[in-house]
């Protein structure tokens, strides 16, 4: 039987799908205690230079920061049930250059497609949002 590690319970196959798309509506209905601003600088206490929210949801947010010598960004993805932050677990990197990308990330994040990876995550520690 597949186990399913929200509730810790082993869940028959045929309702597993169902199962776990019922955690995910209870995810995205909870509430944490941030509040979120469209384009607010995001401090950390680990990195001088703040970061922008550019999108986000109750539980997450996709933050990016200019890195001139690529002329890219660089990213890094809040989630606030676990208390951390670090880069998306994808094996190839999508893009994190528009609003609609980071919406994008948010969407995957959040049906569980994908989390905030374990090899690159680090406890979170907000200093200022402004
Ligand atoms: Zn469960």
């Amino acid at each position: 039987m597949p186990y399913c590690n929200v509730c810790d319970k082993n869940v028959l196959s045929r309702v597993y799908d169902m199962h776990r798309q019922e955690h995910i509506e209870e995810f995205k209905k909870k509430e944490y205690n941030v509040k979120f601003k469209q384009d607010a600088l995001i401090y950390f206490t680990e990195e001088k230079k703040p970061y922008k929210i550019r999108a986000f949801d109750n539980r997450f947010a996709v933050c990016t920061k200019p890195y001139n010598p690529k002329h890219t960004v660089l990213y890094t993805i809040v989630d606030f049930e676990k208390n951390i932050r670090g880069t998306e677990d994808l094996i190839f990197c999508e893009g994190f250059e528009t609003d609609e990308d980071c919406k994008l990330a948010i969407h995957r994040l959040s049906n569980w497609e994908t989390e905030v990876s374990k090899r690159t995550k680090i406890p979170l520690n907000i200093k200022q949002i402004i």
